[in-house]
């Protein structure tokens, strides 16, 4: 299976070597173009700035080719700023400016919930179908899940706080797996990628087809 960083703007590198790590190099492809796009089954969008991230998708064709690929049940794992642009509706940041979304996890997203870059933290946490104990979250001007709808699962917390979730094979996290040299999340999310197509794959890829054409609905 050949797996695809999003490589447009963010901690692009960190995270094809993570992916790299867990499927062989030549198996983690950079996607810069529509055509990379195509050639990869499963895309890892990273960390970084998701305005500047949408804007380039927008810019390269690649919001639309992700959008079709997102509703055919495509596996996504988004961290971070890759969390915001999956999610269905981001809480207006105040005085800010916020990006379009994606829809393709039913959740409601605050962004940059604990300050700035200076404000990061590693914390404990507890992420489902990973065993060997907690694993070490790196949190960068991270979001918050502040609302989950009925089809997505919760996949890892911190304390009460929710840092992780799936929705069919979309993955969201609030933390960044590739900076914590613990290759067992971006495992888990190859593993689920490889799986056949579940039910709850319709889930999500039906939510990426409304919100698709009808970006600014989360500006
Ligand atoms: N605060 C950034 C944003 O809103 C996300 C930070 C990150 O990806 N580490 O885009």
């Amino acid at each position: 299976m050949k797996v695809g960083v999003l490589a447009l703007q963010g901690d692009v590198p960190e995270h094809t070597s993570a992916v790299a790590a867990v499927v062989g190099p030549g198996r983690a492809r950079t996607v810069r173009r529509v055509e990379d796009l195509a050639e990869v089954d499963a895309l890892v969008l990273p960390g970084g700035e998701s305005t500047v991230i949408a804007a380039l998708l927008e810019e390269t064709g690649l919001w639309a080719a992700l959008g079709q690929r997102l509703a055919a049940g495509f596996p996504v794992l988004g961290t971070c700023a890759g969390l915001i642009l999956l999610a269905r509706e981001l809480e207006p940041s105040p005085g800010g400016r916020d990006p379009p979304t994606l829809g393709a996890l039913d959740v409601r997203v605050r962004r940059n919930e604990y300050g700035t870059q200076r404000d990061s933290f590693e914390s404990a946490i507890e992420v489902e179908g990973v065993p060997g104990g907690p694993f070490p979250g790196v949190f960068i001007r991270a979001p918050r899940i502040v609302r989950v709808g009925p089809g997505v699962r919760v996949l890892a917390r911190r304390g009460e706080e929710i840092v992780g979730v799936q929705q069919g094979r979309v993955m969201g996290l609030t933390f960044h797996p590739e900076l914590s040299g613990d290759p067992r999340v971006l495992e888990r999310f190859v593993q689920e990628a490889q799986r056949p197509r579940s039910p709850k794959a319709t889930t999500a890829s039906a939510a990426a087809k409304r919100a698709a054409p009808a970006r600014t609905a989360s500006r």
